[in-house]
């Protein structure tokens, strides 16, 4: 039972990550892995609660929409970043971090902590 759950599980977030950064409704999704919404919804819970996938609410023709948005998993990373350069970057340590996006109430354009952030690295 555990790897037929695993394998819904795998396909759900698939078929979300394949939607990039414009999301997939969860009635969409129903509709597009065949899956009834009680089910739907358990797997959707799991993934949320594994950090796989994230709901977002987005402005869409002006309407809040709900959306499913799968998390990036990145692979070790290929390039050597100094830490020190980019640590005080508010958003590591910032508690809206995976709500905040562009046309969520939460968003780097209006972000006073990310403004004051770059004005002071630009007065140095
Ligand atoms: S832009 Fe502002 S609100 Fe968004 S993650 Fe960064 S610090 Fe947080």
């Amino acid at each position: 039972m555990e790897s037929k759950t695993s394998t819904y599980e795998d396909m759900v977030r698939q078929k979300i990550a394949e939607r990039g950064s414009q999301g997939i409704s969860q009635q969409e999704l129903a509709k597009s892995v065949g899956l009834s919404t009680r089910e739907l919804s358990i797997i959707i819970k799991k993934l949320i609660e594994k950090k796989q996938v994230i709901k977002k609410s987005v402005k869409e023709n002006g309407k809040s929409v709900v959306k499913l948005f799968a998390v990036q998993v990145f692979e070790e990373p290929k390039l050597l970043v100094e830490l020190n350069s980019v640590a005080d970057i508010p958003c590591f340590s910032c508690k809206f971090l995976y709500k905040c996006n562009e046309g969520t109430h939460v968003n780097p354009n209006s972000c006073s902590k990310l403004s004051q952030w770059i004005l002071s690295i630009i007065a140095k």
